[in-house]
């Protein structure tokens, strides 16, 4: 039924290029015939025609035509009718349809126009003609279609940029080596969190965590290993914490912090003897760190009910301090501000 097929560029993914792509329907082939000859010098225009009327709905949505050149009179489908089928067709709603009548009635061009119809000839037209108004309808519609296309790469690039600053601001929350948050998260969720326990009147804790000699460790071991052992300390850390709110940061070197909203001194002082005592059963040697021979840390504890007459620097000091008390003590244990 047509000289040639192609993907309809509607499916295709880069920006296209539209043809000029005519489908004819109409029942008399010697009218098909004339068309096609009236066509068949223009290199760009693509000429493809149905002679079964029943067909013509379904052939225009696989073709994508630029444009219908429409029979009004055939054995077995009335053209109007044919014309609102393709208005209703979500494949073939803005395909422009002209019409091609045997007769110049203007009743016939008013319904025509009625249903749904862009144009309305006389057969059999004027080559030139023919060929001015097949250009004209197919431009319009090819405009319209680059336009929609260009509207839904816009639309996708958009969506692609968003999805890629979500991922952006997720990595610029966490800390390269360990994975869990960074300083810069933790300073955020601080500020957060400090607000909402001043709101709600519950207690802030805050552990601070260090390492226990841990710049032997490098010395003994290396770099790397000094890295991993970050690594399996951090872990450590996430494994203790119980409720969605708690968060575990990188806080500098090998120092950690962790957030506990609504948790008072007793349960921040328990999760901290737990972290504790969990890393030390991991017994990574560090033979050189009397008494313990293995990696230990210390944690300091503070906790307050956040209040205008209080800070967050203050909560930080205050856990440093018992940080430092902890170390003083003999290190690999829990102290309280
Ligand atoms: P203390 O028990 O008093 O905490 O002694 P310490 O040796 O742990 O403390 P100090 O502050 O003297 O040394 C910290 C070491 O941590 C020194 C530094 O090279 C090391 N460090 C800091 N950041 C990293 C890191 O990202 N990777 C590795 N491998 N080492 C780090
Ligand atoms: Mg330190
Ligand atoms: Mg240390």
């Amino acid at each position: 039924m047509s000289e040639s097929f192609s993907v309809p560029a509607e499916l295709e993914p880069a920006l296209t290029v539209f043809k000029v792509r005519v489908l004819l329907v109409d029942d008399q082939l010697i009218i098909v015939e004339a068309v096609r000859r009236m066509l068949s010098d223009q290199q760009d225009i693509e000429f493809h025609y149905v002679t079964d009327a029943t067909l013509a709905q379904q052939t225009a949505g696989q073709l994508q035509p630029t444009v219908i050149l429409q029979d009004l009179v055939m054995p077995s489908v009335d053209g109007f009718a044919l014309i609102q089928a393709y208005r209703e067709d979500e494949l073939v709603r803005n395909v422009p349809v002209i019409v091609l009548s045997a007769k110049d009635d203007p009743k016939l061009k008013a319904h025509s126009f009625a249903v749904g119809a862009n144009d309305y000839m006389v057969k059999l037209p004027d080559k030139l003609e023919l060929l001015a108004r097949v250009r004209y309808h197919s431009n319009a519609h090819i405009s319209r279609l680059q336009r929609d296309q260009a509207f839904r790469f816009l639309r996708e690039s958009q969506k692609n940029l968003a999805d890629a600053n979500i991922e952006l601001q997720k990595l610029a929350a966490l800390d390269g080596l360990t994975g869990i948050a960074n300083r810069r998260r933790f300073d955020e969720y601080m500020a957060v969190e400090w607000q909402r326990g001043q709101r709600e009147r519950q207690p802030l804790s805050l552990l601070l965590c260090d390492v226990d000699f841990f710049k032997i460790y490098n010395d003994t071991f290396g770099h790397l290993s000094g890295d991993l052992c970050l690594k399996k300390t951090a872990a450590v850390l996430t494994e203790h914490l119980k409720r969605p709110a708690d968060l575990a940061a990188r806080y500098g070197g090998e120092e950690f912090a962790i957030v506990l909203p609504d948790t008072m001194l007793e349960g921040a002082l328990k999760l901290a003897n737990s972290c504790v005592q969990h890393l030390e059963k991991l017994a990574i040697e560090n033979p050189q760190a009397a008494p313990f021979g293995v990696v230990t840390m210390s944690i300091g504890v503070a906790s307050v009910v956040p209040s205008p007459h209080s800070s967050i620097e203050r909560l930080i000091e205050s856990a440093d301090q018992a940080l430092y008390a902890a170390k003083k003590a003999g290190r690999n244990r829990v102290v309280s501000a």
